[in-house]
Protein backbone atom coordinates (compact mmCIF):
# COMPACT_ATOMS: atom_id res chain seq x y z
CA UNK A 1 0.00 0.00 0.00
CA UNK A 2 1.38 3.47 -1.29
CA UNK A 3 1.05 6.23 1.47
CA UNK A 4 -1.81 8.36 0.83
CA UNK A 5 -1.08 11.70 -1.33
CA UNK A 6 -2.22 14.89 -0.51
CA UNK A 7 -5.47 15.58 -2.32
CA UNK A 8 -6.29 18.20 -4.21
CA UNK A 9 -8.51 20.19 -2.72
CA UNK A 10 -6.51 19.87 0.59
CA UNK A 11 -3.25 21.11 -0.92
CA UNK A 12 -4.67 24.16 -2.17
CA UNK A 13 -6.06 24.46 1.03
CA UNK A 14 -3.23 24.08 2.82
CA UNK A 15 -1.63 26.40 0.38
CA UNK A 16 -4.36 29.27 0.88
CA UNK A 17 -3.75 28.49 4.99
CA UNK A 18 0.31 28.98 4.57
CA UNK A 19 -0.31 32.00 2.07
CA UNK A 20 -2.43 33.89 4.92
CA UNK A 21 -0.43 33.27 7.62
CA UNK A 22 2.60 34.51 5.98
CA UNK A 23 0.58 37.68 4.64
CA UNK A 24 1.72 40.39 7.60
CA UNK A 25 -1.82 41.71 6.91
CA UNK A 26 -2.73 38.82 8.60
CA UNK A 27 0.09 39.18 11.90
CA UNK A 28 -2.41 40.39 14.39
CA UNK A 29 -5.71 38.52 12.69
CA UNK A 30 -7.02 36.82 15.91
CA UNK A 31 -7.54 34.02 14.14
CA UNK A 32 -4.14 33.62 13.05
CA UNK A 33 -2.73 31.81 15.83
CA UNK A 34 -5.73 29.25 16.11
CA UNK A 35 -5.35 28.80 12.66
CA UNK A 36 -1.83 28.13 12.92
CA UNK A 37 -1.91 25.89 15.76
CA UNK A 38 -4.49 23.55 13.41
CA UNK A 39 -2.49 23.69 10.33
CA UNK A 40 0.43 21.81 12.33
CA UNK A 41 -2.20 19.55 14.01
CA UNK A 42 -3.27 18.57 10.47
CA UNK A 43 0.70 17.96 9.59
CA UNK A 44 0.60 16.17 12.81
CA UNK A 45 -1.80 13.91 11.70
CA UNK A 46 -0.45 13.49 8.19
CA UNK A 47 3.00 12.40 9.57
CA UNK A 48 1.42 10.04 12.14
CA UNK A 49 -0.65 8.39 8.70
CA UNK A 50 2.38 8.01 6.88
CA UNK A 51 4.61 6.41 9.63
CA UNK A 52 0.95 3.72 9.79
CA UNK A 53 1.25 3.23 6.38
CA UNK A 54 4.69 2.28 6.07
CA UNK A 55 4.28 0.00 8.86
CA UNK A 56 1.35 -1.53 7.67
CA UNK A 57 3.42 -1.71 4.45
CA UNK A 58 6.77 -3.68 5.86
CA UNK A 59 4.46 -6.26 7.83
CA UNK A 60 2.84 -7.18 4.31
CA UNK A 61 6.11 -7.06 2.62
CA UNK A 62 7.70 -9.32 5.85
CA UNK A 63 4.54 -11.88 5.70
CA UNK A 64 4.81 -12.55 1.85
CA UNK A 65 8.45 -13.35 2.91
CA UNK A 66 7.57 -15.59 4.97
CA UNK A 67 4.63 -17.46 2.58
CA UNK A 68 7.76 -17.32 0.15
CA UNK A 69 9.94 -19.45 1.94
CA UNK A 70 7.00 -21.93 3.26
CA UNK A 71 6.23 -22.54 -0.58
CA UNK A 72 10.26 -22.74 -0.85
CA UNK A 73 10.60 -25.27 2.06
CA UNK A 74 7.48 -27.26 0.80
CA UNK A 75 9.01 -27.49 -2.88
CA UNK A 76 12.85 -28.35 -1.13
CA UNK A 77 11.05 -30.91 1.23
CA UNK A 78 8.46 -32.63 -2.18
CA UNK A 79 11.93 -32.55 -3.86
CA UNK A 80 13.73 -34.73 -1.34
CA UNK A 81 11.04 -36.93 -0.72
CA UNK A 82 10.88 -37.62 -4.52
CA UNK A 83 14.89 -38.37 -4.56
CA UNK A 84 13.86 -40.52 -1.69
CA UNK A 85 11.73 -42.81 -3.55
CA UNK A 86 13.71 -42.53 -6.30
CA UNK A 87 16.42 -44.47 -4.08
CA UNK A 88 14.14 -47.10 -2.87
CA UNK A 89 12.65 -47.68 -6.19
CA UNK A 90 16.13 -48.20 -7.49
CA UNK A 91 17.43 -50.03 -4.15
CA UNK A 92 13.96 -52.30 -4.52
CA UNK A 93 14.74 -53.39 -8.06
CA UNK A 94 18.57 -54.55 -7.50
CA UNK A 95 17.25 -56.38 -4.17
CA UNK A 96 14.31 -57.79 -6.64
CA UNK A 97 17.03 -58.88 -9.26
CA UNK A 98 19.36 -60.05 -6.87
CA UNK A 99 17.08 -62.26 -5.05
CA UNK A 100 16.36 -63.62 -8.76
CA UNK A 101 19.88 -64.21 -9.76
CA UNK A 102 20.33 -65.85 -6.66
CA UNK A 103 17.14 -67.69 -7.22
CA UNK A 104 18.93 -68.86 -10.53
CA UNK A 105 22.28 -69.58 -8.69
CA UNK A 106 20.26 -71.85 -6.33
CA UNK A 107 18.29 -73.72 -9.08
CA UNK A 108 21.67 -74.24 -11.73
CA UNK A 109 24.51 -76.32 -11.97
CA UNK A 110 27.64 -74.53 -12.47
CA UNK A 111 29.35 -77.05 -14.44
CA UNK A 112 26.81 -77.78 -17.16
CA UNK A 113 24.73 -74.75 -17.04
CA UNK A 114 21.65 -77.04 -16.94
CA UNK A 115 19.09 -77.13 -14.03
CA UNK A 116 20.17 -78.86 -11.10
CA UNK A 117 18.32 -81.19 -8.66
CA UNK A 118 16.42 -78.52 -7.24
CA UNK A 119 15.00 -77.06 -10.28
CA UNK A 120 14.06 -80.54 -11.31
CA UNK A 121 12.08 -81.23 -7.97
CA UNK A 122 10.40 -77.99 -8.67
CA UNK A 123 9.65 -79.07 -12.19
CA UNK A 124 8.41 -82.34 -11.42
CA UNK A 125 6.39 -81.45 -8.71
CA UNK A 126 4.81 -78.39 -11.21
CA UNK A 127 3.87 -81.05 -13.94
CA UNK A 128 2.50 -83.58 -11.57
CA UNK A 129 0.04 -81.27 -10.26
CA UNK A 130 -1.15 -80.09 -14.32
CA UNK A 131 -1.13 -83.98 -14.43
CA UNK A 132 -3.79 -83.91 -11.66
CA UNK A 133 -5.52 -80.97 -12.99
CA UNK A 134 -5.52 -81.64 -16.74
CA UNK A 135 -5.28 -85.78 -16.71
CA UNK A 136 -2.26 -85.60 -19.18
CA UNK A 137 0.39 -87.38 -18.42
CA UNK A 138 4.26 -87.16 -18.68
CA UNK A 139 7.45 -89.47 -19.04
CA UNK A 140 10.54 -89.32 -16.69
CA UNK A 141 13.84 -90.68 -18.15
CA UNK A 142 16.83 -91.03 -16.25
CA UNK A 143 20.46 -91.20 -17.31
CA UNK A 144 23.67 -92.67 -16.14
CA UNK A 145 26.98 -92.11 -18.06
CA UNK A 146 28.83 -95.31 -18.52
CA UNK A 147 31.86 -96.40 -16.82
CA UNK A 148 32.29 -92.89 -16.42
CA UNK A 149 35.49 -93.71 -13.78
CA UNK A 150 37.31 -94.79 -16.37
CA UNK A 151 36.99 -91.60 -18.42
CA UNK A 152 38.10 -90.01 -15.49
CA UNK A 153 41.07 -92.45 -14.63
CA UNK A 154 41.94 -92.35 -18.06
CA UNK A 155 42.22 -88.64 -19.00
CA UNK A 156 41.66 -86.83 -15.26
CA UNK A 157 38.72 -85.02 -13.74
CA UNK A 158 38.99 -81.67 -15.56
CA UNK A 159 38.82 -83.58 -19.23
CA UNK A 160 36.01 -85.68 -17.20
CA UNK A 161 34.19 -82.13 -16.40
CA UNK A 162 34.74 -81.45 -20.03
CA UNK A 163 32.99 -84.84 -20.82
CA UNK A 164 30.09 -84.12 -18.82
CA UNK A 165 29.65 -80.28 -20.27
CA UNK A 166 29.77 -82.51 -23.74
CA UNK A 167 27.24 -84.83 -22.44
CA UNK A 168 25.17 -81.90 -21.03
CA UNK A 169 24.65 -80.16 -24.40
CA UNK A 170 23.73 -83.39 -26.49
CA UNK A 171 21.28 -83.99 -23.78
CA UNK A 172 19.59 -80.72 -24.37
CA UNK A 173 20.13 -80.49 -28.23
CA UNK A 174 18.47 -84.29 -28.51
CA UNK A 175 15.04 -82.50 -26.22
CA UNK A 176 12.09 -80.16 -27.60
CA UNK A 177 11.76 -76.94 -26.00
CA UNK A 178 8.91 -77.64 -23.80
CA UNK A 179 11.07 -80.75 -22.03
CA UNK A 180 12.80 -79.89 -19.13
CA UNK A 181 16.52 -81.42 -18.54
CA UNK A 182 19.06 -81.33 -15.48
CA UNK A 183 21.61 -82.92 -13.70
CA UNK A 184 20.18 -85.39 -11.40
CA UNK A 185 24.05 -85.95 -9.61
CA UNK A 186 27.25 -86.70 -10.61
CA UNK A 187 26.80 -88.42 -13.83
CA UNK A 188 23.04 -88.42 -13.69
CA UNK A 189 21.00 -86.49 -15.73
CA UNK A 190 16.79 -86.18 -15.66
CA UNK A 191 14.66 -85.69 -18.39
CA UNK A 192 11.11 -84.84 -17.85
CA UNK A 193 8.83 -84.86 -21.33
CA UNK A 194 5.65 -83.51 -20.60
CA UNK A 195 2.24 -84.83 -22.38
CA UNK A 196 4.49 -87.49 -23.83
CA UNK A 197 3.41 -91.07 -24.00
CA UNK A 198 6.06 -93.31 -23.22
CA UNK A 199 6.43 -94.77 -27.11
CA UNK A 200 6.97 -91.27 -27.96
CA UNK A 201 9.69 -90.49 -25.50
CA UNK A 202 11.53 -94.02 -25.90
CA UNK A 203 12.32 -92.35 -29.52
CA UNK A 204 13.54 -89.24 -28.16
CA UNK A 205 15.53 -90.66 -25.51
CA UNK A 206 16.81 -93.18 -28.00
CA UNK A 207 18.02 -90.09 -30.25
CA UNK A 208 20.07 -88.71 -27.46
CA UNK A 209 21.53 -92.16 -26.61
CA UNK A 210 22.81 -92.06 -30.41
CA UNK A 211 23.82 -88.70 -30.17
CA UNK A 212 26.08 -89.45 -26.68
CA UNK A 213 27.50 -92.30 -28.72
CA UNK A 214 28.80 -89.83 -31.47
CA UNK A 215 30.80 -87.56 -28.93
CA UNK A 216 34.34 -88.44 -30.63
CA UNK A 217 35.87 -85.59 -29.39
CA UNK A 218 35.76 -83.38 -26.08
CA UNK A 219 38.43 -80.31 -26.52
CA UNK A 220 41.20 -82.69 -28.43
CA UNK A 221 40.95 -85.70 -26.56
CA UNK A 222 39.13 -88.20 -27.96
CA UNK A 223 36.99 -89.92 -26.51
CA UNK A 224 33.93 -93.05 -26.91
CA UNK A 225 31.17 -92.63 -24.45
CA UNK A 226 27.83 -94.19 -24.26
CA UNK A 227 25.04 -93.78 -21.50
CA UNK A 228 22.13 -96.05 -20.03
CA UNK A 229 18.97 -95.04 -19.59
CA UNK A 230 15.79 -95.88 -17.56
CA UNK A 231 12.67 -94.63 -18.97
CA UNK A 232 8.87 -94.54 -17.16
CA UNK A 233 5.48 -93.15 -18.37
CA UNK A 234 3.42 -91.54 -15.40
CA UNK A 235 0.75 -93.64 -14.14
CA UNK A 236 -2.55 -92.10 -13.06
CA UNK A 237 -2.87 -91.48 -9.38
CA UNK A 238 1.09 -92.20 -8.39
CA UNK A 239 3.21 -89.09 -7.26
CA UNK A 240 6.10 -88.12 -8.76
CA UNK A 241 8.62 -89.83 -7.09
CA UNK A 242 7.07 -92.64 -7.64
CA UNK A 243 7.86 -92.48 -11.25
CA UNK A 244 10.97 -91.26 -10.72
CA UNK A 245 12.13 -94.16 -8.71
CA UNK A 246 10.61 -96.72 -11.50
CA UNK A 247 12.74 -94.82 -13.94
CA UNK A 248 15.46 -95.67 -11.57
CA UNK A 249 14.75 -99.03 -11.75
CA UNK A 250 14.49 -99.47 -15.64
CA UNK A 251 17.86 -97.50 -15.56
CA UNK A 252 19.26 -100.50 -13.30
CA UNK A 253 17.97 -102.80 -15.90
CA UNK A 254 19.57 -100.90 -18.36
CA UNK A 255 22.70 -101.43 -16.79
CA UNK A 256 22.10 -104.98 -16.31
CA UNK A 257 21.68 -105.47 -19.82
CA UNK A 258 25.31 -104.24 -20.40
CA UNK A 259 24.47 -100.53 -20.73
CA UNK A 260 24.08 -98.18 -23.85
CA UNK A 261 20.64 -98.99 -23.92
CA UNK A 262 17.21 -97.17 -22.96
CA UNK A 263 14.95 -99.63 -20.88
CA UNK A 264 11.67 -98.93 -20.11
CA UNK A 265 9.33 -99.29 -16.55
P1 LIG B 1 28.50 -97.26 -14.46
O1 LIG B 1 28.53 -97.63 -15.89
O2 LIG B 1 28.13 -98.42 -13.59
O3 LIG B 1 27.64 -96.09 -14.20
O4 LIG B 1 29.96 -96.88 -14.07
P2 LIG B 1 30.50 -95.52 -13.54
O5 LIG B 1 31.98 -95.56 -13.50
O6 LIG B 1 29.92 -94.41 -14.34
O7 LIG B 1 29.82 -95.47 -12.14
P3 LIG B 1 30.29 -94.95 -10.75
O8 LIG B 1 29.06 -94.49 -10.03
O9 LIG B 1 31.11 -95.99 -10.07
O10 LIG B 1 31.19 -93.66 -11.01
C1 LIG B 1 30.70 -92.44 -11.34
C2 LIG B 1 31.86 -91.53 -11.45
O11 LIG B 1 31.50 -90.23 -11.85
C3 LIG B 1 32.62 -91.39 -10.17
C4 LIG B 1 32.80 -89.92 -9.96
O12 LIG B 1 34.11 -89.59 -9.66
C5 LIG B 1 32.44 -89.35 -11.31
N1 LIG B 1 31.89 -88.03 -11.20
C6 LIG B 1 30.77 -87.66 -10.57
N2 LIG B 1 30.58 -86.33 -10.68
C7 LIG B 1 31.63 -85.84 -11.40
C8 LIG B 1 32.02 -84.51 -11.84
O13 LIG B 1 31.36 -83.52 -11.58
N3 LIG B 1 33.16 -84.41 -12.57
C9 LIG B 1 33.91 -85.50 -12.87
N4 LIG B 1 35.00 -85.32 -13.59
N5 LIG B 1 33.59 -86.71 -12.45
C10 LIG B 1 32.45 -86.90 -11.74
MG1 LIG C 1 26.18 -92.92 -11.46
MG1 LIG D 1 27.86 -94.11 -14.42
Amino acid sequence: MAAPKLHGDDLELVARVEALLADPAQQHNPLHEPLAALLGHFRGQRERLERLVRISDGYHHVAREQRLTLVEQYDKQVRRLEKLVRISDRYQNSLRDLSLALRDAAMRDPLTGLGNRRFLMERLREESERTQRLGRGFAVAIMDVDHFKAVNDAYGHETGDQVLLAIAQAVEFGLRKYDHCGRWGGEEFLMLLPETPVEHAYTIVERIRLAIAEIADVGGVRVSLTASFGLAGHREGEGFSATVSRADQALYAAKAAGRNRVESA
